[in-house]
C-alpha cells in the first residue's frame, strides 16, 4: 500500500493506493466516526461495475447505504443532477455526518463533491476515483463543481475530500483511450516538478502502458505527491497552484473549438502542452532539445500533438475566454527545462498565433 499525505491543517487527508483496496472503506469510514448513512453516486458504467459489491460491503460493516448512478459523460456534471442528489439526500434523510462517497471518475467526483460541499453547507466526502484522470489528478485538491452551459466548472467551491481511496485493479476495466488521458497529467507533473519521474516515464512506457500493478502505483503515487506539495501551498490558487494548468490554456481551447467531442480532457492538455512547450522555445526560455523530449514523451503515451479540426481565429479568440484570464492577460504556464516551469503573462500576439498553426497542422496524431 502506498500513501500520500496532504497536509493541510484541519482540512488534511490520506490517499491510499493500492491493489484490491476497495476493502479498506468500511474500516476507514468507522475511524472518521461518520454516522451510519452513505449515498454512494456512482454512474451507470462504474456503478454497474463496482457499485454493487462496494455497497454490500458496506452494509455488511453495518452501514446503511443507497447506490445512486447518473448517466456517465460530462453532459451529467450540471445542476439538475446535483438537484436530482440533493432531493436523494433528503429522502435518505443524509445528516450533516452521514458520508457521500464518490465512486467513478472525474464527472462523478467533482458532481459529488459539489453536491457534498453545498448539502447542508458541507458533509464528510470521500472519493474513490476510478479513471487514471480522477486518480492523479480530480480526487486530489479539493476543487468541485459542476459545469453551466456557458462553460466548464463555472459554479464550485474548494471543498476537500476526508479521504481518497485508489483501487488499482479499477484500471484494468478502463478503456485505453481513458488510460492514454490520464497519462497527459501524469506526463504533466514530470514536466512541471521533477524530471527524474519524467525519466521514470520514459523508461517505464511497456510497464505502463500493460498496467503493471508496481508502475501503476508508482505513477499515481508520484503524480497525486506532485500535486498535494502544491496544493498544500496554494490550496486556494492565488499563485503557484496555476502551474498544474500547464497545457491547460490551449487545451481547454481546442476542447471547445471542437465542441468536447473530438478530444478528450487529456488528448487537448497533451497538445496543450506541446503548444506551451513551442512557446517557451520561441521565447527562448527553453531548448529546442526539450521540447523534442516532451513531445516525444506525449508521442510515446500515445497523445495527439495537433488538432487540425481546430480554427486558428477561433482558437485564438477562445484563450482569452478562458476562466483563469484576468484583465485580459493569459496566465501562461512555461517550460524552463523538464521539471522546472514559470508563469508569464507577456506573450506576444504574433508567438501565439505562429504557435497555434504549428499545432494545428495535421498529420501529428500518432
Ligand atoms: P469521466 O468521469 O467522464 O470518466 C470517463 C469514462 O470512463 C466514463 O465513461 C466513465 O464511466 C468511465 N470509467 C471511469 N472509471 C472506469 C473504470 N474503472 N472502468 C470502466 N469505465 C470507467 O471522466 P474523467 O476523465 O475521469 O474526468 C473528467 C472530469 O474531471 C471533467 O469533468 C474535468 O473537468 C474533471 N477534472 C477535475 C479536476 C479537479 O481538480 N477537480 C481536475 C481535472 C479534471
Amino acid at each position: 500500500m502506498a500513501e500520500v499525505n496532504v497536509n493541510l491543517g484541519n482540512r488534511s487527508y490520506k490517499i491510499f493506493i493500492d491493489v484490491a483496496n476497495k476493502k479498506i472503506i468500511a474500516t476507514l469510514m468507522q475511524n472518521m466516526k461518520v454516522n451510519q448513512k452513505v449515498l454512494i453516486v456512482s454512474d451507470q458504467n462504474v456503478g454497474n461495475l463496482y457499485g454493487v459489491e462496494l455497497k454490500k460491503q458496506l452494509q455488511q460493516s453495518g452501514f446503511i447505504v443507497e447506490l445512486h448512478c447518473i448517466s456517465p459523460g460530462e453532459h451529467s456534471k450540471c445542476l439538475d443532477t446535483a438537484m436530482e442528489l440533493y432531493t436523494k439526500a433528503i429522502v435518505l434523510g443524509l445528516d450533516r455526518n452521514s458520508t457521500i462517497l464518490a465512486l467513478g471518475g472525474g464527472v462523478v467526483g467533482d458532481l459529488s463533491g459539489f453536491v457534498a460541499a453545498t448539502y447542508l453547507r458541507g458533509i464528510p466526502f470521500i472519493q474513490v476515483p476510478t479513471s487514471l484522470l480522477s486518480q492523479v489528478d480530480s480526487s486530489v485538491g479539493g476543487k468541485v463543481a459542476v459545469n453551466h452551459p456557458l462553460g466548464k466548472n463555472l459554479i464550485g467551491a474548494f471543498y476537500q475530500p476526508k479521504a481518497v481511496v485508489i483501487d488499482i485493479d479499477c484500471l484494468h476495466t478502463l478503456p485505453d483511450r481513458e488510460l492514454f488521458t490520464g497519462l497527459a497529467e501524469v506526463i504533466k507533473c514530470g514536466v512541471i516538478a521533477d524530471k527524474n519521474f519524467f525519466m521514470y516515464l520514459n523508461n517505464n512506457v511497456q510497464q505502463i502502458l500493460d498496467k503493471e500493478p508496481d508502475a501503476l502505483t508508482e505513477i499515481i503515487r508520484r503524480s497525486c505527491e506532485i500535486k498535494a506539495r502544491v496544493v498544500e501551498q496554494d490550496e486556494q490558487e492565488s499563485s503557484l497552484r496555476a502551474i498544474l494548468n500547464f497545457g491547460h490554456t490551449i487545451g481547454h481551447a481546442i476542447e471547445a473549438n471542437t465542441s468536447f467531442s473530438i478530444y478528450n480532457h487529456g488528448e487537448a492538455v497533451a497538445i496543450g502542452m506541446y503548444g506551451a512547450a513551442l512557446i517557451s522555445k520561441y521565447l527562448g526560455l527553453c531548448s529546442e532539445m526539450t521540447v523534442a523530449n516532451l513531445k516525444d514523451t506525449i508521442s510515446k503515451f500515445k497523445l495527439p500533438l495537433s488538432a487540425p479540426e481546430c480554427n486558428i481565429t477561433e482558437l485564438f479568440a477562445l484563450l482569452y475566454r478562458d476562466k483563469k484570464v484576468v484583465d485580459n492577460k493569459i496566465n501562461w504556464v512555461l517550460l524552463n527545462e523538464i521539471g522546472q516551469v514559470s508563469i508569464c503573462k507577456q506573450v506576444p500576439e504574433d508567438v501565439v498565433i505562429r504557435v497555434l498553426k504549428e499545432i494545428t497542422v495535421p498529420n501529428k496524431i500518432c
